[in-house]
């Protein structure tokens, strides 16, 4: 089975914002990166699809040089092979899609897997997009997930429960916590990852369709106010929340 994990070089969730000097980015200096946790899942997913079904394992990420150390961890958990298609210029989801789809389309794969979302831009869009441009069936948030004679069979999350749904190889699935828990690179797979080549493959299209306008941080939370530490000021607190607070 030739299994694609499309992967996202993100901002660790502990790293501090600030916006750059354009106004519509972010300031990278001193910024830490990491796999994006939802697509730590694909790729354990994928290892234990090539576990069961035999076949490879290949991750695929879009983005600059610093990409390489998020593809190093694929690798580290057991990828065989990992691919930086290598672009620093403004994208947006669609022109993403596109430069991943028109390099999926040659790789021909069974089954290719996103996280459900990139924690950094938080669009959700790339596997609908991708899966349209493949016109392949594309199943999203992904929690549970079997394949039987080219047969799939996922279970996906919704509000209140959770839906069976059914399709075929090839596949474009988003996978969603709770599928299954990403293992930690061996020590020897660490070691093996430093040596194993990373295909480096340029990307010069870039059919961007939305113009980011500006970027804000979210309003700083006003200074908290102590009304007591006593008993007696539950009654004064109970006032407040009702009067001024207006949420009683
Ligand atoms: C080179 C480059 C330049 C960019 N420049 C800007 C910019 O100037 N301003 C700005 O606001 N945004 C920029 N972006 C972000 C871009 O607009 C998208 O938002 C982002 O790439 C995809 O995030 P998303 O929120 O759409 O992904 P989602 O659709 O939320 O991601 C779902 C899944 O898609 C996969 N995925 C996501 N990104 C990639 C990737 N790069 N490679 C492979 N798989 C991926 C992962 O499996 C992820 O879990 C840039 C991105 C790239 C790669």
């Amino acid at each position: 089975m030739k299994i694609v994990v499309c992967v996202n070089h993100v901002p660790d969730t502990e790293a501090r914002i600030k916006i750059g000097a354009d106004g519509k980015g972010i300031d990278k200096s001193g910024i830490t990166y990491i796999l994006n946790p939802y697509d730590e899942i694909a790729v354990e997913q994928g290892l234990r699809l090539k576990e069961k079904f035999g076949g490879e394992v290949i991750a695929i990420s879009l983005g600059g040089e610093s990409n390489k150390e998020t593809l190093r961890k694929t690798l580290a958990m057991g990828a065989d092979k990992a691919i930086l298609l290598k672009d620093e210029s403004d994208r947006d989801s669609f022109s993403v899609a596109k430069a991943l789809s028109d390099n999926l389309k040659e790789i021909n794969s069974d089954i290719i897997l996103f996280g459900k979302q990139s924690i950094d831009f938080d669009n959700s869009q790339l596997p609908g997009l991708v899966a349209e441009m493949l016109n392949l069936p594309s199943v999203s948030v992904v929690v549970k997930l079997e394949i039987e004679n080219n047969q799939v069979v996922c279970e996906r999350e919704i509000e209140g429960g959770h839906e069976k749904v059914e399709s075929r190889l090839p596949v474009v699935l988003s996978v969603q916590k709770g599928l299954c828990e990403p293992r930690y690179p061996s020590l020897k797979g660490i070691m093996a990852a430093k040596t194993k080549l990373i295909e480096e493959k340029p990307v010069i299209s870039n059919s961007k369709k939305v113009e980011i306008v500006s970027l804000r941080l979210p309003a700083s939370k006003g200074t908290g106010k102590i009304v007591g530490t006593e008993p007696t000021a539950a009654k004064e607190l109970v006032r407040l929340l009702h009067e001024e607070a207006k949420i009683i």
